[in-house]
């Protein structure tokens, strides 16, 4: 890697929140900026360079449209690291949350019969097209760990980015439990840390956002949320919301937890 490393920030299918995340870094964009030589951030310059090789892209967003996917194999083509930026892209995000329906049906229900005239495919996160070598999950991401991981990538490195689960930040903060105390559908058992248990923080189960941490024990979670007398369409619906790329492995343990 050259001694400023060609950067890339680009946002397929989404809101944009982590490029936004990026933009608001404010006391440190200086030094980002002055560190690496970036040549495209088409949400913040214009006239980036569209076909110089990249040391390392940052995308954000979800692969829903075929120009999503012709965008993300180019982009691979060009980078030497490339990076998945938030929920969306690490594990398709919202935009996953009705992939057990067809894209026709979902289609047919938002627009009706101008359904047909939206080129969607399935949403999916990047990894299920090219090679990704680091994920940043978060809806949005965390501002500390996406300088983490670019004061590491700088030194030539990959961040060491947590891989237990929110749970555990809860109860290093000593908040009280909202699943075992209160009888909450709290997803913090299963979900990757790195928010510091921001929604316990304030009485509010977390809802998954930031994705399943390694080695989640999801049958397990669903066993625990049965005894507090939810269903399993409630753990299905809260399960998926940001994570629908891993619904497979979810509704395997539903089954598991349902002959519990
Ligand atoms: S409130 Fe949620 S995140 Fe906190 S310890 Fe209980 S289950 Fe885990
Ligand atoms: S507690 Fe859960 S829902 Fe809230 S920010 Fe953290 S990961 Fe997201």
């Amino acid at each position: 890697m050259s001694s400023k490393p060609k950067i890339g920030i680009y946002g397929l299918t989404g809101c944009a929140g982590d490029q936004l995340v990026i933009l608001n870094c404010e006391d440190e964009l200086l030094d980002i900026v002055g560190a690496t030589d970036i040549r495209s951030f088409p949400m913040a310059m214009s006239g980036g360079d569209e076909n110089c090789p990249l040391d390392i892209v940052f995308i954000d967003g979800t692969v829903v449209q075929p120009k999503d996917e012709e965008m993300l194999k180019r982009l691979r083509e060009r980078a030497n690291l490339l990076i998945a930026v938030g929920t969306c892209a690490v594990w398709g995000g919202v935009p996953a949350m009705e992939n057990k329906f067809s894209r026709e049906e979902v289609k047919k229900r938002v627009y009706g019969p101008t359904g047909d005239l939206f080129k969607t495919i399935t949403p999916q996160p990047l990894s299920s097209f090219v090679k990704v070598d680091l994920s940043i999950s978060g809806c949005p991401i965390e501002k500390e760990q996406l300088l983490q991981a670019v004061a590491s990538l700088l030194h030539g490195d990959l961040p060491r980015l947590p891989n237990y689960a929110v749970c555990t930040e809860c109860k290093m903060a000593e908040y009280p439990c909202l699943l075992i105390e209160k009888g909450h559908l709290c997803l913090g058992p299963i979900t990757v840390a790195g928010c510091k248990a921001r929604c316990p923080s304030y009485g509010r189960p977390c809802i998954g956002c930031r994705g399943p941490v390694e080695e989640a024990n999801i049958s397990s979670e669903v066993r625990l949320l049965k005894e507090k007398g939810f269903t399993p369409s409630d753990i299905q619906n809260r399960l998926r919301t940001f994570a629908g790329a891993a619904d497979s492995l979810q509704m395997e343990s539903l089954k598991e937890g349902t002959n519990a």
